[in-house]
């Protein structure tokens, strides 16, 4: 029998707003521990929460950027759960009507696209941190975190494979961080995924039961993880067994999925909303204004970068896996209009520079501007292709413009037809033997000579000139 994957996405997305969600304190990482605290985020009784007025914004942009529906009142409630990193022992959410819903993403893998069904958006806030050191009879909370504000994104089971599911989490990604709302970071876990999955026969209707797959850390980790568990549920299957619904984790070192808990059901957490907390009324006025401030998506972006500047689908792709990026392309662009040349650029030795550095677009020791100058410097035959390489290094290492690094270094090329044509007589007469093998049929050799001439210039001479003369000359 065939089995098909069903899969569903759960992600967090820590936002990047400078207070908690519902108290003034600070959200910035790395403080000593309970030193972005106050009674509130502490769980004190008698203490009330006020809702900060930016998480409702960050959240609006991402719904609008998601295509849901808003819901012009929404609802704050209380998830009830005992453990140590909750102070109050429930964590605010939303429940049963989240701010928005009934959204979807477009995603491409192989050529194929397809739309995934994003069921809701809610807001809620983060725990704290517990820290084990097994050298200690105890364990550590960290309560910093606790109010850090999150939006959960929950996806419709409509992704297909463990390749869809990487391509929906990047585009969310790159979304979230063109909104600006989240750093988005897997590895230090600013953006977080859950991901569950069931197998059903091919045909069926009804879904299978699912595990919901815990610490994935990176995009790898998701597949990987949803790879594995393709097979095992599979096997079960098979051998006509029951999949059990439960909370599995990923471990990453064994390369597999283990069992940590039976997978509680919503009515075990007593939701109910937060008496501390009134509904949230969102007028349309709000969200017309969120909605123009946008910033254009990468989806649009690819479109208009394919169509505008006739890249292709991979360049645009690339040059658009973030907004910094993006703009520094289209800045490029706009003082050397050759965006192949731009693009190729970019996507070559600037970013090889970039990662031997580790440094972001951002942070680049070459502008855009200087990136343009360059291409100019080529283009109007001042300097050669391969000079512009070392030019760049110079550049990256020392902060000069190219027009001074040219002066300095003397690497205007050479166009002067006769002073080419001393080099190449030279040059052939410097080689006999080669000269007539060219001549008898190996015309291979054109490279050779081609190359020897540019060794006597120091890679000066404008390789057109040299091959044209170099052609001319041993014909005769
Ligand atoms: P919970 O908090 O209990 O995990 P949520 O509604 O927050 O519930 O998330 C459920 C997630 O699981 C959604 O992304 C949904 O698409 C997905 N899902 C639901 N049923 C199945 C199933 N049978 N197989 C795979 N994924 C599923
Ligand atoms: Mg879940
Ligand atoms: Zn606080």
């Amino acid at each position: 029998m065939e089995f098909e994957p069903v899969i569903g996405l759960e992600v967090h997305a820590q936002l990047k707003t400078k207070t908690k969600i519902f108290c003034g304190c600070s959200t910035s990482f790395g403080a000593p521990p309970n030193t972005h605290t106050c009674p509130i985020c502490l769980g004190m009784p008698g203490v009330l929460p006020v809702l900060n007025k930016k998480v409702v914004e960050y959240s609006l942009r991402t719904a609008l950027a998601t295509n849901c529906k808003i819901n012009n009142e929404s609802r704050f409630a209380r998830k009830n759960y005992f453990y140590p990193d909750l102070p109050k022992g429930y964590q605010i959410s939303q429940y049963e009507l989240p701010i928005a819903e009934h959204g979807f993403l477009k995603i491409e893998t192989d050529g194929i696209k397809k739309k995934i069904g994003i069921t809701r958006i809610h807001m809620e806030e983060d725990a704290g941190k517990l820290t084990h050191d097994p050298s200690r009879p105890f364990s550590m909370v960290d309560f910093n975190r606790t109010g850090v504000p999150l939006i959960e994104i929950v996806s419709e089971p409509d992704i297909r494979s463990p390749e869809e599911a990487g391509a929906y989490l990047r585009q969310l990604r790159s979304i979230v961080r063109y909104l600006g709302i989240c750093d988005g970071n897997m590895e230090e876990g600013s953006f977080r995924c859950d991901a569950n999955i069931s197998l059903r026969p091919v045909g069926s209707e009804t879904f299978g039961t699912r595990a919901e797959l815990k610490n994935l850390n990176s995009f790898k980790h998701v597949e990987k993880a949803l790879h594995y568990e393709i097979i095992r549920q599979k096997e079960i299957l098979v051998d006509s067994g029951q999949v059990m619904q439960e909370t599995r984790l990923w471990d990453p070192d064994k390369n597999r999925t283990t069992s940590m808990r039976s997978k509680e059901e919503a009515h075990d957490y007593r939701y109910f909303p937060d008496p501390d907390l009134l509904p949230l009324v969102i007028d349309d006025t709000w969200i017309n204004n969120v909605k123009k401030a946008l910033p254009e998506l990468p989806n649009a972006k690819i479109k208009r970068f394919i169509k505008e500047f006739s890249l292709s689908s991979y360049d645009a792709d690339q040059l658009t896996s973030n907004r910094q990026l993006a703009d520094f392309f289209e800045d490029c662009v706009r003082q050397f209009p050759d965006a192949k040349q731009v693009g190729n650029w970019i996507m070559g030795p600037l970013m090889a520079l970039l990662n031997a550095k580790g440094k972001t677009i951002s942070e680049s020791p070459v502008s855009a501007r200087e990136l343009a100058r360059l291409l100019k410097l080529i283009d109007d035959g001042i300097i050669s292709g391969k000079i512009a390489k070392t030019i760049f290094e110079e550049m990256a290492q020392t902060g000069k413009a190219p027009d001074q690094i040219v002066k300095e270094k003397q690497l205007v090329q050479v166009t002067d037809v006769s002073a080419i044509e001393k080099v190449v007589l030279k040059v052939l007469a410097a080689c006999p033997k080669q000269v007539e093998n060219y001549k008898k049929g190996k015309t291979k050799l054109l490279g050779f000579f081609v190359g020897q001439v540019m060794k006597e210039t120091r890679g000066k001479a404008n390789p057109k000139i040299v091959n044209d003369i170099l052609k001319k000359r041993l014909i005769n």
